[in-house]
């Protein structure tokens, strides 16, 4: 039989405090414990009182801190950015304007497929397969789902715990609630703080759940969706579109007796593809197997990538795809900022009840309703 736990030593008699009834025996419900020992406490008050206390850090230390490649700041400077307070957003929008001379040399690589297809499991190979070539890789997560579900489908598992362990790796969950917008945005900030602290590779994994993949696709310059044979083409988003907007599929799982399945599968996949418009202009899609578990494959993934770069940057897609994603982005802040303006506005919260009552019942057209706020909006 296994040893029960040690329970805690029960205080001797002479040393109980006063308000224990001398006869406290069993029926006595609250069991008196030895506390902690007066040389443990203050040890403890020691190390605590040694403990570096967690100091305010300026704009400047920030920037500091994040071009030194100190992975500590570059955290807190992700926590700064994911900050719903306005002073935070102050704070960050600044941080940014300091960092953005030294954003845009990384590899921005975006990395989709259902939950269960081995997203996590391929980041750690491919990330582990990088940082031994020499690669510093940053892994940021975009999972809306955390605000709609409650719960997070990325961030709820011990992750990538051999990647996580490289001095050469950052890897930081997704911010957790708000809408698919703000997590997007949140999401492109810390992209470029990250390569703001030279990684060399930015890698956003997303569940393939709907609209992230849209999101995700829009702020990265290359965009992987990762398949398993087997579970049914409709589901993993051939009818989605999201085989539309991949710049390369790949089979994962192809080991053991899976591998017959998965190179039919990749025969399948080859002939869709065939039919489908690219994502990438000058960039045939190829569709790879993989097995993230025995790590076969991997690197022929990253070999594929750097194609892909080598060929978009030579053809000058690259940087059209790039200047095309910063405009859409201000467009997209700038539709942001008017929605928050406008719902914020004290004449549009005095009347948007009434006046979606009338809408509702038909007492107003919408068109006239809109207009008539928008108005009050204005002042
Ligand atoms: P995610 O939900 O997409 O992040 O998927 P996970 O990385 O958590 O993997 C889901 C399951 O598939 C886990 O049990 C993994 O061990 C397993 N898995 C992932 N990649 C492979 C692979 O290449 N081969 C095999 N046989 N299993 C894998």
């Amino acid at each position: 039989m296994k040893d029960q736990p040690s329970t805690p030593p029960e205080c001797e008699a002479s040393s109980r405090p006063d308000w224990v009834p001398a006869d406290a025996g069993a029926g006595f419900a609250t069991r008196v414990v030895q506390g902690v020992s007066p040389e443990l406490a203050k040890a403890e008050r020691q190390s605590s009182a040694a403990a570096p206390r967690r100091r305010r850090l300026s704009v400047d230390d920030y920037a500091t801190g994040v071009l030194a490649r100190d992975p500590m700041v570059l955290g807190r400077a992700i926590t700064l950015i994911e900050s719903n307070a306005p002073a935070h957003q102050e704070q960050a929008q600044q941080l940014l304007a300091k960092l953005l001379p030294h954003t845009g040399r990384s590899r921005r690589i975006g990395i989709t497929g259902i939950p269960g297809a081995g997203k996590s499991t391929f980041i750690e190979a491919f990330g582990c397969h990088l940082t031994e070539l020499g690669l510093r890789v940053a892994v940021l997560a975009i999972d809306p789902s955390s605000s709609v579900t409650g719960g997070s489908i990325l961030g709820d598992k011990v992750r990538m715990e051999k990647l996580s362990q490289r001095r050469s790796a950052f890897i930081r969950p997704s911010p957790s609630g708000g809408s698919l917008g703000g997590v997007a945005r949140k999401t492109r900030e810390a992209i470029l703080v990250c390569e703001a602290a030279g990684y060399d590779v930015v890698i956003v994994e997303t569940v393939g759940v709907g609209q992230n993949e849209v999101a995700v696709r829009s702020m990265v310059d290359f965009f992987l969706v990762l398949m398993i044979a087997g579970a049914g083409d409709e589901m993993q988003g051939i009818k989605k579109g999201v085989i539309e907007l991949a710049d390369a599929i790949v089979i994962n799982k192809a080991d053991g007796d899976n591998l017959p399945r998965c190179t039919v599968a990749q025969a399948e996949m080859r002939r869709v593809l065939h039919y489908l418009h690219r994502a990438t202009e000058g960039w045939e899609t190829p569709a790879l197997l993989a097995s993230s578990l025995t790590g076969s494959g991997v690197p022929e993934v990253w070999q594929m990538t750097e194609g892909y770069f080598t060929t978009t940057r030579a053809s000058g897609a690259l940087e059209k795809r790039r200047r095309t994603q910063a405009v859409e982005w201000m467009h997209a802040l700038i539709a942001e900022s008017l929605r928050t303006q406008f719902y914020t506005s004290p004449a549009v919260c005095a009347r948007l009840e009434a006046v979606e009552h009338a809408v509702a019942h038909g007492r107003m057209p919408a068109l006239a309703a809109a207009i008539e706020l928008i108005a009050a909006s204005r002042g």
